[in-house]
């Protein structure tokens, strides 16, 4: 399953393609615009467009575009906010490597689409440390190499190793000739400052109506369809096909949010089957989005029996917040979740009582 190709930004691409044919091109460049319209996908195009010779570039039939397709380019290198690694601050950067290139294969697995990754991913300083490390090398196959930095506003700063973090940007300032860095970003604003003031912002729009729809008309996007109205999609897009995946991701967890209360109010006997199936989906992110489904439902109970008087339905609800608060704070110190939700939901039946 290669990656799906590039649809839309038609006249952005039509300037950068302009801006490589006059050597023009900044090397250190930063993506921005709203959130999953595609701006991974656009530096990975511009990527190829840098790494493919032909002179149609990117050709999408040679050696270099095949395996940027593949994910496998050995002079692209795409990194993205990821669970951290255990014990990455001293990792052999091999293992480093090793980690992004399995985090990129389980993306294009995916057919290139991806739910944003969930909050206690990061980019660390590990990553850093494999870019400066990756600039130093000469290219195995192509004549550059490129650098995609997804969602760097992710980047986590690190205090304690200031020599990694100049490195990095110093690579930003000035990256060898034949290195192009392209950092994306939905919220530019939350950047280091440092990082900003080093690259070349270029802003990216949302797909237009029509790319959307056929953004929604290729093989990769079946699984987002499924039998819906492709109007209907488009409009529920505004023209980022990453809200679709959100969508999904986000109704499956209200769903599962909704499970959970019904149980514990109602079918109590069931409380660790439940909390079993809820802790083990595989999917990481995907008991956070529960948590914070279920932080909504219970605000939304919480103001319903405020409104109707019921005080004590209400003082009980707004405990039930605090006590999921809670158990995300326990399920980022790697609480295992069937645990945490068994607990959690122990707690919720004695209160919402
Ligand atoms: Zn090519």
């Amino acid at each position: 399953m290669p990656l799906p190709p590039l649809i839309g930004h038609d006249a952005l691409r039509a300037r950068l393609d302009e801006q490589v044919r006059r050597g023009s091109l900044a090397s250190s460049l930063l993506f921005t615009g709203p959130a999953g319209i595609g701006k991974q996908r656009l530096a990975l195009w511009l990527a190829q467009r840098l790494l493919c010779p032909d002179a149609a570039s990117p050709c999408g039939a040679c050696q270099h575009c095949q395996y940027i397709a593949a994910g496998a380019h050995p002079d692209l290198l795409w990194i993205f906010p990821t669970p951290r690694m255990k014990d990455g601050t001293d990792a052999a950067l091999d293992d480093v490597q090793q980690e992004y290139a399995e985090a990129v294969a389980e993306r294009i697995a995916g057919n290139g689409l991806y739910p944003r990754p969930d909050g206690s991913a990061g980019i660390f300083l590990y990553g850093a440390r494999l870019l400066v490390q990756r600039a130093t090398l000469t290219p195995s196959l192509a004549k550059r190499k490129v650098f995609v930095v997804g969602e760097a506003d992710r980047m986590v700063p690190q205090a304690a190793s200031p020599e990694a973090a100049n490195a990095f940007l110093k690579l930003l300032e000035e990256p060898p000739a034949d290195t192009t860095v392209i950092l994306t970003s939905s919220e530019p604003g939350a950047l280091l400052p440092t990082i900003r003031s080093r690259v070349i912002e270029v802003r990216t729009r949302p797909l237009s109506d029509a790319a959307m729809q056929e953004f929604l008309a290729l093989p990769a996007a079946e699984a987002l369809v499924k039998g819906k109205a492709v109007d209907d999609l488009v409009r529920l897009a505004h023209g980022a096909p990453g809200a679709l995946l959100e969508a999904d991701a986000k109704a499956a967890a209200l769903a599962r949010a909704r499970t959970l209360l019904d149980t514990v109010s109602r079918r109590r006997d069931n409380l660790y089957r439940v909390a079993y199936a809820q802790g083990s989906t595989k999917a990481r992110g995907a008991f956070t989005d529960m948590l914070d489904a279920l932080t909504e439902l219970l605000h939304e109970q919480a103001r319903a029996a405020a409104a109707a008087g019921d005080e004590v339905s209400a003082g009980a609800g707004a405990r039930a917040v605090m006590m999921v608060e809670e158990t995300k704070r326990d399920a980022e110190r790697n609480l295992v979740p069937q645990l945490a939700t068994f607990r959690l939901m122990t707690q919720l039946a004695e209160t919402l009582r």
